[in-house]
């Protein structure tokens, strides 16, 4: 079996498209959805992402503010901009670029964001209505996982998902997210003994850990299909996964690259969560217009 690719660039493209024509009906209306971006320090990945995030922001007519601090910025003027932001009504959108420098707490940052505005889907407001069933912005790349799994229309419910991989930002909120869809969920993490013995039984195996090639064939059932969240290195420089994509292809029946897989989605569900935010914060206004 050779498996079939989950063009993850190709899916973010028609999302995007979609966005793009609400954001064009909502500035008709006068309303352009607006992220600020908070980036912290110097690390070289995170200016990275948030480089991407500001420009994907801009091709989609959105407005985008980015702010810079120097490394040695102290929590509580990071907190007092929060607050700015919270009650900016030019944002419908605030993201702070993780990790943080030692001195300021990321909890603490993260809580500060006005839920309403949290389109990262951190805040433990949005996890516990995540969590409850109830609307919520959801996190991006979990989020980004079940989207691109709808597009190729597979349905999860009743299915056997398998994650690997803990985290508050992907693993955890994974794992909830197919439980809402009615899938059976299990988690294994770095103290998981025999991880083998329970991803071979995955339909779904999503790996969320960064390790390259941690998940090989051996690792995998026949006909499962295989989502790739890692970003980690080759020899090369190149990037890469968590799943030895040449040997996994031939076994599973779908399967996520990297790159073009899960990354071009969870910067797509930030747009997709901030666009949300803008009708939501706006609802009354849009909903006169429409009388
Ligand atoms: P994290 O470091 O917070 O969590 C890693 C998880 O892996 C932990 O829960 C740990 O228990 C588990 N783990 C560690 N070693 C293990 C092992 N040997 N076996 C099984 N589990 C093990 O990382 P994260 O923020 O969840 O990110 C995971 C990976 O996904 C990273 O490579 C990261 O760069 C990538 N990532 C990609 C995107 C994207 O958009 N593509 C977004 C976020 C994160």
């Amino acid at each position: 079996m050779t498996a079939k690719i989950i063009d993850g660039k190709e899916i973010a493209h028609k999302v995007r498209k979609n966005i793009a024509k609400e954001v064009e009906i909502l500035k008709a209306k006068k309303i352009t959805p607006g992220l600020a971006v908070i980036l912290v320090g110097n690390n070289q990945a995170s200016r990275a992402y948030v480089t991407m995030k500001e420009k994907a922001c801009k091709e989609l007519g959105m407005y985008s503010l980015l702010l810079e601090y120097p490394e040695d910025l102290g929590q509580d003027e990071l907190l007092s901009k929060i607050e700015e932001l919270n009650q900016d009504k030019s944002i419908h959108g605030i993201l702070v670029q993780l990790p943080l420098p030692k001195q300021i707490n990321e909890m603490a940052v993260i809580e500060a964001i006005s839920p309403e505005k949290d389109v990262d889907g951190f805040h433990p407001i949005n996890i516990g209505r995540m969590m409850t069933g109830q609307d919520a912005f959801y996190p991006c790349t979990p989020y980004g996982i079940m989207v691109m799994l709808e597009h190729i229309g597979y349905d999860v419910a009743g299915k056997h998902a398998v994650i690997v991989g803990r985290s508050n930002i992907v693993g955890k909120p994974s794992g909830q997210l197919f439980l809402n869809k009615n899938a059976t969920v299990t988690y294994c993490h770095s103290r998981t003994t025999d991880l083998a013995y329970h991803t071979k039984q995955a339909d779904i195996l999503v790996a969320a850990v960064g390790i390259r090639n941690l998940i090989t064939a051996e690792h995998v059932k026949p006909g499962a299909v295989v989502i790739d969240v890692g970003m980690n290195r080759d020899d090369e420089g190149k990037l890469c996964g968590d799943v030895d994509f040449d040997a996994v292809k031939n076994i599973a029946s779908y399967i996520t690259p990297v790159p073009k897989g899960v990354g071009p989605m969870t910067i797509t569900m930030l747009l997709f969560n901030t666009l949300k935010s803008a009708k939501k914060i706006h609802e009354k206004e849009l909903q006169a217009l429409n009388c």
